[in-house]
């Protein structure tokens, strides 16, 4: 019998136990150790089973138990002193209140939040990103704001079947057992935030507060009873359904989002969001409930929409065009002529998000598109990312090169607190005086090689643990009623060198690409003196049977009578299993199809523990891998097809742990440990630690974009938006006036026979049509020419106002210094100019010199 509806009895605990409600409330004990090993204290068996939850803990714990701890002198003191040691964190000045000019608000949107395991509102990489980075934005001091959904079904659980096809089923959350409580207006009442839809209907939604730290996440929820039952549903599942849930989904997170917000100031009386930061385009409509409320203020559409992007950053996470929503622009034109948001008209949204460039389609609504054309600044997640996204998207700025396309990168990072083992938080304390494990010398002697190698063992052996109770509850709960059977005890062995490979089963991540060559891969995990074994684990989408297919061949393969104790596939890979997973590998593997895997972060978790990576040159290893701290499998980019591929990348990498890794690993000097190994591990500890860090990540965001967007925010909004309004007009006169602009001619002279340390000296003549001098900027570009003319290495250098005699050209000058000797070209660019750009690629204008 199911039940059809279920709410959870709050526990009320005993008033002496105050500090332990008060620690369990902020969810700083997802990543706080201290705070955790109190909460084990409670009953260590239980946590251990209600996967380290503490409301389920203390909902759970019978009240006999309560009351033995309510009279436990010792637990009383230290539950007060976490406490204490909480509200010291809450409230004490921190990295962010030493800048001026920051922001004094950041609103960060996300479709998905992975923060603990206990509240599984998280799909993979994206969502654990975006947990990472509100947990470093909260440890740095950064007023941020997190907004999300709040999906009742969260992301699904994972069950293989007995033939190896993965079963989905989504356990409901109960929202009433979750640390969070309803946003309440001052008089009790719960805060509605309201979206009217077609046909008259309308969707509403509560909104719940998380505290991560200091900062406060937002999360909207439909399942209230002031819904029709339909619409009720719009939360129900993170990525569920397609086409029109979903843009109901993305209608609430952002519209609904901001709109959240707005209660949530009013009602704290906190300072409003000077800066929007939407991770991905799935919250891309944030920025038109934003327009609308400007237009509400007396500006129009074009006016608010400079305003919106200047104090807007979007990050893009993918470089595979089916991770980007693309809506049917009929089905958002229909939500946007209702009204949903008064003064804006559907044309001017359709037109935001229109892939009107060669190769699009028109007839879709593509979020990303939308996000940059929301933004004025945008980056995507690794260097790579970066430059793949300046290719992906430079048909939004059209005629200039993909280098000078205007997305920037910051690369992802991890937050260390959370993903770093506890055994070597202990170790850098007991022997380096810290606990911060990205800053402190690894190198030193104070941590000696038996003393790393055993923590490394311990970290193994978790790992041969976990993943042995995994496959015996797994076997069990397949096969009701019976025992697993014995060998399933003896899986795995803590000694041996262990692989890692878990993650979401798109295909081009290749799950299988290690079967490649079966024998091969036999032979590696059964040799006899260096064998090799391996821990899969990954979630294929719902609706994707291939990758469902990939997952039953691996399934398969390990279940074979000769290997199936050196490879073993864990369900249901989660952030409770990834705690003890990477940390118990010796090698993190990352095969995906470059350059697809936009940075990667699961080897950035595995590295802070010490593991050394074996990945494509992809992502953040394409930026980070130097020789020491792991092995790069070479990318066959030269192959005739995909097959020929995979088949040269597969056998690198068996060469690579055949020939390489195997060897070093159980190289051994007398007293059994692996020194060069070591010394490789120390090599990654020191100097990856503080680079993948997401308190480098954040603070990268808040330098080079939140504080530059807050400050062309507050440029473009004094004066009561009279720079706004100035702006919108000047490049609507710009972008009339531009197909008349052109480089009429351009003279060099000053050099005859050039050699290194002569200037050439540059005239150009302009024509501006309607538009003056300080209108434009005049850059000579300049650098190597290689064949085709095409230049490589390439600078600018502004040209000066020569003069500009009215109906005539204008002309510009300027000098360039010849530095290095070889072949050198250059040619003349125009392009619009205002203080109030961010880029000279901004309106995606440009004149070029012809000849
Ligand atoms: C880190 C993490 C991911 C993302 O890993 P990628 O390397 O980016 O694919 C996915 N799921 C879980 C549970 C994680 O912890």
């Amino acid at each position: 019998m199911k039940a059809i509806r279920r709410f959870t009895v709050r526990t009320v605990l005993p008033e002496a136990l105050d500090a332990v409600s008060a620690l369990a409330a902020n969810l700083r004990w997802s990543w706080h150790e201290p705070t955790r090993r109190l909460f084990a204290r409670i009953d260590p068996i239980l946590w251990d089973e209600l996967d380290h939850d503490p409301i389920a803990l203390l909902g759970a714990v019978d009240s006999a138990r309560l009351e033995e701890l309510a009279g436990d002198g010792q637990f009383i003191a230290d539950a007060q002193a976490l406490r204490a040691d909480l509200t010291a964190y809450l409230e004490e000045p921190r990295w962010y209140q030493s800048l001026e000019d920051a922001p004094q608000r950041i609103a960060y949107f996300s479709p998905e939040f992975g923060i603990a395991s206990a509240i599984p509102q998280y799909s993979g990489g994206l969502g654990i990103l975006a947990g990472d980075h509100l947990k470093s934005a909260s440890d740095l001091g950064l007023p941020l704001l997190g907004v999300g959904l709040f999906y009742r079904a969260g992301y699904f659980r994972q069950a293989i079947d007995r033939d190896g096809w993965q079963k989905e089923t989504y356990p409901l959350l109960d929202p009433d057992g979750l640390p969070m409580q309803v946003l309440r207006e001052g008089d009790g009442a719960p805060v509605l935030v309201t979206l009217p839809l077609t046909g008259g209907s309308q969707l509403h939604a509560r909104v719940w507060q998380m505290h991560v730290g200091r900062v406060v996440l937002l999360l909207l929820d439909t399942d209230i009873a002031e819904n029709e039952e339909e619409l009720r549903g719009v939360t129900d599942r993170l990525y569920g359904g397609g086409g029109e849930h979903r843009l109901l989904q993305e209608l609430l997170l952002g519209i609904g989002g901001v709109r959240a917000i707005k209660a949530h100031v009013r009602i704290t009386g906190s300072p409003a969001p000077e800066v929007f930061h939407t991770n991905e385009g799935h919250a891309g409509f944030l920025g038109l409930e934003r327009i609308s409320d400007l237009i509400a203020e007396g500006l129009t559409f074009s006016e608010a929409l400079q305003v919106v992007r200047a104090g807007t950053l979007f990050t893009t996470h993918t470089p595979v065009p089916a991770g980007i929503d693309r809506f049917d622009a009929s089905l958002v034109e229909r939500y946007f002529q209702t009204d949903l948001l008064p003064g804006v008209d559907a044309h001017d949204v359709l037109a935001l998000g229109r892939e009107d460039y060669p190769g699009g389609d028109r007839g879709v609504h593509n979020m990303a598109v939308m996000g940059l054309r929301l933004a004025q600044r945008a980056n995507g997640v690794s260097q790579l990312h970066g430059e793949v996204s300046r290719g992906m998207f430079g048909e939004l700025w059209p005629g200039f090169d993909a280098a000078d396309v205007p997305i920037t990168s910051v690369t992802n990072g991890v937050h260390a607190p959370t993903w770093t083992d506890p055994l070597m938080v202990t170790l850098a304390k007991d022997s380096l005086g810290t606990y911060d494990t990205t800053r402190c010398d690894w190198s030193s002697d104070a941590v000696s090689d038996a003393q790393l190698w055993s923590v490394r063992r311990a970290m193994r052996e978790q790992l041969v643990t976990d993943a042995r109770e995994r496959v015996a509850a797994a076997w069990v709960e397949e096969n009701p009623g019976m025992a697993a059977p014995q060998w399933m005890t003896g899986v795995l062995d803590p000694d041996v060198l262990t692989i890692g490979f878990a993650r979401r089963v798109p295909t081009y991540k290749r799950l299988t690409l290690m079967l490649h060559d079966q024998d091969r891969l036999r032979a590696l995990l059964t040799d006899p003196e260096r064998p090799v074994q391996l821990v899969i684990a990954g979630k294929s989408h719902p609706a994707d049977d291939s990758g469902k297919a990939l997952i039953q061949k691996l399934v398969q393969f390990a279940a074979e009578h000769d290997v199936r104790e050196r490879i073993v596939f864990l369900p249901n890979y989660d952030i409770g299993m990834a705690r003890l997973l990477y940390p118990g590998t010796d090698i993190w593997l990352n095969n995906p199809l470059r350059p697809f895997e936009a940075c990667g972060t699961s080897g950035m978790k595995a590295a802070l523990n010490g593991s050394l990576n074996l990945s494509i040159l992809d992502g953040w290893w394409n930026e980070y891998y130097d020789g020491e701290n792991g092995w790069a499998i070479p990318s066959a980019d030269a192959a005739g097809d995909g097959a020929e591929r995979d088949a040269l990348e597969a056998e690198a990498m068996y060469d690579l742990i055949e020939h390489q890794i195997a060897p070093r690993f159980y190289d051994r000097d007398d007293e059994g440990l692996p020194r060069r190994w070591l010394r490789n591990i120390r090599h990654t500890l020191a100097t990856l630690s503080p680079e993948l860090s997401a308190d480098r990540m954040v603070s990268e965001y808040v330098e080079r974009l939140y504080v530059p967007a807050a400050r062309a925010r507050r440029a473009i909004s004094g004066e009561s938006y009279g720079p706004a309004r100035d702006l919108a007009q000047w490049k609507a006169r710009v972008t009339a006036e531009w197909p008349n602009v052109a480089v009429a001619h351009v003279e060099s002279g000053g050099v005859q026979s050039p050699q290194v340390g002569d200037e050439l000296t540059v005239r150009a003549h302009v024509e501006l049509a309607g538009l003056s001098a300080d209108d434009v900027l005049v850059d000579v570009v300049f650098g190597r020419a290689r064949d085709g003319d095409e230049l490589a290495d390439v600078h600018h250098m502004p040209l000066t106002l020569e003069a500009h005699e009215l109906g005539q050209s204008a002309t510009f000058t300027g000098t360039v210094p010849l530095a290095r000797s070889g072949s050198f070209g250059y040619t003349v660019r125009v392009t619009p100019c205002h203080e109030l750009l961010a880029h000279p690629a901004e309106l995606g204008l440009v004149a070029v010199a012809e000849h």
